[in-house]
């Protein structure tokens, strides 16, 4: 049989326990949300709720999509819920956080893709809470650009769009999604103004070239913001881990990004899309 590779020491993380955890799962609960933080098995939970933070997911929680590695149901959505917006505001509002990030499932059978929710949302958060920053991971709308345009128009701080994965193996991983497709929403949204950011998983049989050719990818068509972190299997029936990379490596990884002249790369075992989203704001700030 096949030898899985042992889950290394550095993955260990803190329980979820303690007062502002629990103050994060009731408005979560009550104001029938839904969160990457979960749906993902993040490890970082403990940490990111202990401080308030959450990552909601709009849009409902099935999505049309079948990414090999993520652990969001795959089928018919829920219809649309225009109610949405002013929970997740309401909802940012009580928890009275300074950052919060937003992201969805992907809405292809719809024909805006679920960017006028998008739209509603980010200003509907912004009217009630006019001084928390924004992070906006969103879709690549099949890369209709009239509805990335509402985005672009919603204005938040930071717009995110993870490429995931190294261009060989993006057919394996986002099914649905192209490589190139994804470069050319995040050069549209750096053309329009946006603070721009994505992220690549490590673990899944990229090699080290194909990253770093993915960095440079990622540097050419605008993107501000990289995270890099190590792939986590959240089911068996999802892609398997090739590799634990060793924090030495993603080390060099941060190195790397910033030789090649990103703005700002957060690089480590446990980093997620959204962990330590609320430093990807300031430009400049990782230097
Ligand atoms: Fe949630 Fe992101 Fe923190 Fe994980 S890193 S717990 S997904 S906010
Ligand atoms: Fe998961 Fe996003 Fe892929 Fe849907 S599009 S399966 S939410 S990663």
């Amino acid at each position: 049989a096949e030898q899985k590779p042992k889950k290394p020491d550095w993955l260990r993380v803190r329980l979820p326990i303690g007062e502002s955890y629990r103050h994060v799962r009731n408005l979560v609960d009550k104001n029938k949300l839904h969160t990457i933080c979960e749906s993902g098995n993040c490890p970082n939970m403990g940490e990111c709720w202990g401080e308030g933070t959450a990552t909601f997911m709009i849009l409902g929680n099935t999505c049309t999509r079948s990414c090999g590695f993520c652990a969001v149901a795959t089928g018919r959505p829920d219809p649309i819920d225009w109610d949405e917006p002013q929970r997740v505001a309401e909802a940012i509002h009580l928890m009275k956080v300074k950052h919060a990030v937003l992201t969805s499932v992907d809405r292809d059978e719809i024909k805006d893709g679920g960017s006028i929710i998008w739209y509603n949302t980010i200003r509907a958060v912004k009217a009630l809470n006019p001084d928390t920053t924004l992070e906006t991971l969103i879709p690549d709308f099949k890369g209709q650009m009239e509805n990335v345009q509402r985005i672009v128009e919603a204005h938040p701080e930071v717009v995110s769009h993870n490429i995931e994965t190294v261009e060989r193996l993006t057919r394996q991983v986002r099914i649905q999604a192209k490589y190139w497709r994804s470069m050319d929403v995040l050069r549209y949204l750096k053309e329009n103004g946006m603070r721009v950011k994505s992220g690549i998983m490590l673990g899944l049989g990229e090699t080290k070239e194909e990253v770093v050719q993915t960095l440079h990818d990622l540097k050419n068509n605008g993107v501000d913001v990289v995270t890099i972190g190590q792939y986590l299997q959240p089911t068996k029936k999802h892609l398997a881990v090739q590799r634990f990379v060793h924090p030495d490596e993603f080390a060099e990884y941060r190195e790397i990004g910033y030789t090649i002249g990103l703005d700002y790369v957060e690089s480590g075992p446990l980093v997620r899309s959204s962990y330590h989203s609320e430093k990807h704001v300031i430009p400049g700030f990782g230097k």
